[in-house]
């Protein structure tokens, strides 16, 4: 960081550490011990790390980029997205009223906790879970609790709902075991928690049922959705979430204006009224290549765990250092070292099956290489 100095006549510039910055103590209490989020995704040939849609853009987004005007860069974009909101209200099948959007939904994650929890409050989740979750709790100078799943997987209700907190959040289909939550648990935690409950839908098109329809019957409850996973538009960074309206609310003011672009928002517009179709089959491909996916770890002695996702976890010993040598052969897969009850685990995004069987031979080249079985 560079500053400069006005000492009685003379200006001085000089380099300030972070180190220095932390004595001075600049930033916030909350955030001297933030790790700025790195997952060490260095760019690679084949990239099966972040659960993106491998099949490409849809193709009315895809013209709706090549033909856009100058204007969707030199102006604003529309404050809070209205036409996204009733693209978006109509695939839910809710109304406008119902929907926010932000920039991409680990902004609509972070603009709920600063919406529902005051500093110091408690946010808790299931584990293992998403991985922003505990850094947004901290971003937002909020306590978070982390409550084990049990040995089947399944979320450990009576322990989520233990502690008192304002934001209870769980996933499904979870990131990152694939585990889906049944509607029956959902709306057992919606009838008994405190707080919100925050419902991350991140992967729902795969698998999984939907917690929309509790919404007419609970007002604290949000479920989060996105448009980086089946819809093929994480560059874009759209997500979404869905509540009562005086629930969205609440979030629309904390996510503040302008945080959707223009081109993300006239490009996903135009992909949910005219490319439904390629979405869905493109889905169902995912769904198809997951299962075979996950029949080839059987048939290589694994146990992949039943996914609701587009992507496969299973338990692979030493799994960063098969990882690293699947990345010196070019292709990438997310390691998770030491998750409760599973142990080192890896997980596969799903894509076409070219990339799935350069894939397979980078594991197989991999564990024979580390010897990990
Ligand atoms: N929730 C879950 C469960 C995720 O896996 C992700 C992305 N990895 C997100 C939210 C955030 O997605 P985005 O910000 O791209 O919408």
């Amino acid at each position: 960081m560079s500053v400069v100095r006005v000492t009685g006549a003379r200006v001085s510039e000089e380099r300030v550490s972070s180190a220095t910055v932390d004595r001075l103590e600049i930033a916030r209490a909350a955030y001297r011990d933030v790790p700025l989020y790195d997952p060490k995704r260095a760019p690679i040939e084949i990239d099966l790390t972040d659960n993106t849609n491998l099949w490409g853009i849809p193709p009315t987004a895809e013209r709706v980029l090549r033909e856009s005007v100058s204007s969707v860069i030199t102006r604003y974009p529309s404050l809070y997205a209205g036409d996204l909101k009733s693209a978006l209200a109509e695939y839910a099948g809710v109304s406008p009223e119902m929907v926010v959007t932000g920039c991409g939904s680990d902004d609509v994650l972070d603009s709920a906790m600063r919406a529902f929890a005051n500093p110091g409050e408690r946010v808790v989740s299931s584990l293992p879970s998403f991985a922003m979750v505990p850094i947004f709790a901290r971003m937002n100078d909020l306590e978070w609790t982390g409550v084990t799943e049990r040995a089947d997987h399944s979320l450990d209700v009576e322990q989520l709902l233990a502690e008192p907190s304002k934001v209870l959040y769980v996933c499904t289909p979870n990131n990152p075991t694939g585990c889906v939550t049944p509607l029956s648990v959902l709306r057992t935690l919606a009838e008994r928690c405190t707080g919100v409950l925050v419902i991350d839908e991140a992967y729902i098109e795969f698998g999984g049922e939907s917690a929309v329809s509790l919404l007419h019957e609970f007002p604290h409850v949000l479920v989060v959705r996105t448009l980086s996973k089946a819809f093929g538009l994480a560059g874009l960074r759209v997500g979404y979430a869905i509540g009562q309206p005086s629930l969205v609310l609440e979030v629309e003011k904390s996510r503040g204006p302008y945080k959707v672009n223009a081109l993300a928002e006239h490009m996903s517009v135009a992909a949910l009224h005219n490319d439904m179709d390629w979405v869905r089959e493109h889905v169902a491909l995912a769904i198809t290549l997951r299962e075979q996916l996950a029949s080839e770890l059987r048939t290589r002695g694994y146990s992949p765990l039943p996914s609701g996702g587009n992507f496969v976890c299973a338990a692979v010993p030493e799994c960063v250092a098969v990882g690293q040598a699947m990345r010196a052969r070019g292709v990438a897969v997310r390691p998770f070292p030491g998750l409760p009850h599973i142990g080192d685990a890896l997980r596969f995004s799903v894509g076409p099956w070219p990339l799935l069987e350069r894939c397979l031979s980078a594991f197989d080249a991999a564990r024979a290489e580390v010897g990990a079985t």
